[in-house]
């Protein structure tokens, strides 16, 4: 699923700067919201943190793979780590695999997947050019909403993903991705809209694709989000 060779720690301050248009007025300051450090002691709750040693994302594979510290990794067809370029400047975390997913083991290759697809288009990029994937690695069953053990157990890997990944921005779909990321109860309209940083990388949420597939009104905000998602990727400053 994912492409080798990758670098060990990536550096996400280098960034192509796009400028405006000519005569077109300058955006609005991007407006700032909650900054997250990791904890002191590591992010594996289970062990002296064995996930330092994996210095690849190619090496992450194999142990989400053998993982089963909860319940999902019995119930599960595939694990779904992850997938696209190790140097993306964006990443996008989800929720958790469906029946799709779950069926091919890779993130966001059903009809959410389509309508993320072309939320990316919207911005100007492709899935090819950012790094995908999902707070919980194996598909909950009937698609029911992570528990937080499930999530307790499952998050060490998306840290080291994001760690090994350094992207310049991370676009944090629905409630879940946001909650594993900023530790925050908030609704995901109070999270929405503006720029949190998680371990120092900026950090957007916005509305899960399903949830857009649900309640089309949300397209315009989830929109709105992508763009000032797309101009930090660009090198703008939070
Ligand atoms: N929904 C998610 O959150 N992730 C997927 O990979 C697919 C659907």
């Amino acid at each position: 699923m994912v492409p080798s060779p990758q670098k060990a720690v990536a550096d996400h301050t280098a960034a192509p700067v796009q400028k405006p248009a000519k005569g077109a007025a300058p955006p609005a300051p991007l407006p700032l919201g909650l900054s997250v450090e990791a904890p002191a002691g590591g992010d594996d709750l289970f062990a002296a943190d064995p996930l330092r040693a994996c210095a690849t994302l190619d090496a992450l594979v194999p142990v989400i793979d053998a993982c089963r510290k909860c319940q999902l990794g019995h119930s599960r067809l595939h694990s779904v780590p992850g997938e696209g370029d190790p140097h993306a400047g964006m990443v996008v975390v989800g929720e958790a695999p469906g029946a799709t997913e779950d069926e091919t083991g890779r993130p966001f290759v059903g009809r959410a997947g389509q309508l993320l697809n072309d939320i990316l288009k919207a911005i100007s990029l492709k899935r090819e050019d950012v790094f995908i994937c999902n707070v919980l690695k194996c598909r909950p069953p009937e698609n029911r909403d992570p528990e937080p053990l499930e999530v307790a157990a499952c998050s060490p890997y998306l840290h080291r993903q994001l760690e090994l990944l350094g992207p310049r921005v991370i676009l944090a779909m629905g409630r879940p991705a946001a909650h594993a990321l900023l530790g925050s109860n908030a609704s995901l309209n109070e999270l929405r809209g503006k720029v949190h940083r998680y371990r120092g990388i900026p950090t957007i949420v916005t509305y899960h694709p399903a949830a857009l597939l649900r309640n089309p009104h949300w397209k315009r905000p989830t929109w709105d989000d992508v763009r000032i998602a797309r101009r930090i990727y660009d090198g703008e400053r939070a």
